[in-house]
């Protein structure tokens, strides 16, 4: 089972959720983190790390010597990373996508492929908890690519099916969130109930919702702004899988790198309504 975590804007707790979420599971689980831009969940899991690799993507190298300037390769890439001026061939690695459909159509060989590093990948152990990590390298542009790296060292990793997982995505509705979306069987989407929070809320429901997976809503620091995403939620009929209330000493448990169920035990029943309910929504 997969199981993103997910918020429409940062800061809603949805990191604090993952690593609750993840020490309140039953069963071998592994918690990843793919907010590669701003990874954090390992500031509250703690984990001993027992690995670090390199990623890298493969973009094209040209040779400009077996270069005709037909032109076919800057026709082809959407994303102009290669390009004819004139005679002249240009590449932009930084904005190449590594699809390869460059090198694959030019006619004599003149563009062989290169490599761009992305970042690392780290993996270790919280406990009974293996834990995954991407972390951007400073000025790399595409999360994705680095976080389909993480997410096909984790799905072959447990491909037996022998831990569930748990994604902390990237905040947000655009492309490395609906990336981390993409390939789980259930979303818990993490908010708060004010207008801001509201607002991204519902950009995320509306991006998220057309994957037609299962989908529950965390409420974060419930007690304070309005109604809007309990309106919101009642009229979509989008079921509302847990409430963490708005108070000083769970802050302080945050603050600290807590999991938030081991440093304030009154949550823990409503870590366990939020996993039953996970479970029943994808076996349902
Ligand atoms: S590999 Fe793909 S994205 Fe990169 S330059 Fe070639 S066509 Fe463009
Ligand atoms: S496809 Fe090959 S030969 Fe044609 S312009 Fe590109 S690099 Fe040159």
């Amino acid at each position: 089972m997969i199981i993103a975590v997910a918020s429409g804007k940062g800061g809603t707790g949805k990191t604090t959720v993952t690593a609750a979420l993840a020490a309140n599971w039953n069963a071998p689980v592994a918690a990843v983190d793919l907010d590669v831009e701003e990874p954090n969940l390992h500031l509250f899991l703690h984990p001993a790390i027992t690995g670090t690799e390199k990623g890298y993507i493969e973009i094209p190298k040209a040779d400009e010597g077996m270069c005709t300037s037909c032109g076919a390769c800057a026709e082809l890439c959407q994303f102009k990373a290669i390009a004819l001026i004139g005679d002249t061939l240009l590449t932009f690695p930084d904005m190449c996508h590594g699809c390869g459909g460059c090198i694959a159509v030019c006619p004599t060989g003149a563009l062989t492929v290169d490599s761009r590093e992305l970042g690392e990948l780290c993996h270790g152990t919280s406990g009974n908890i293996a834990f995954h990590m991407g972390r951007l390298r400073i000025g790399e542009a595409m999360c994705p690519p680095l976080m389909k790296l993480v997410k096909h060292d984790v799905f072959s990793a447990y491909e037996d099916d022998s831990r569930d997982i748990i994604l902390d995505s990237p905040p947000g509705a655009s492309c490395p969130a609906v990336c981390a979306v993409s390939d789980a069987d259930c979303v818990v989407l993490v908010t708060e109930p004010t207008p801001f929070g509201f607002y991204d809320f519902k950009i995320a429901y509306e991006a998220f919702s057309v994957f037609e997976k299962p989908m529950g809503v965390v409420v974060n620091k419930a007690g304070i702004g309005d109604r809007q995403v309990y309106d919101f939620c009642a009229e979509h009929n989008i079921p509302i899988w847990a409430e963490i209330p708005f108070e000083r000493h769970i802050a302080e448990a945050y603050s600290t790198g807590a999991v938030i169920t081991q440093a304030v035990p009154t949550l823990q029943p409503v870590f366990e309504t939020l996993r039953q309910s996970i479970q029943e929504s994808v076996h349902a």
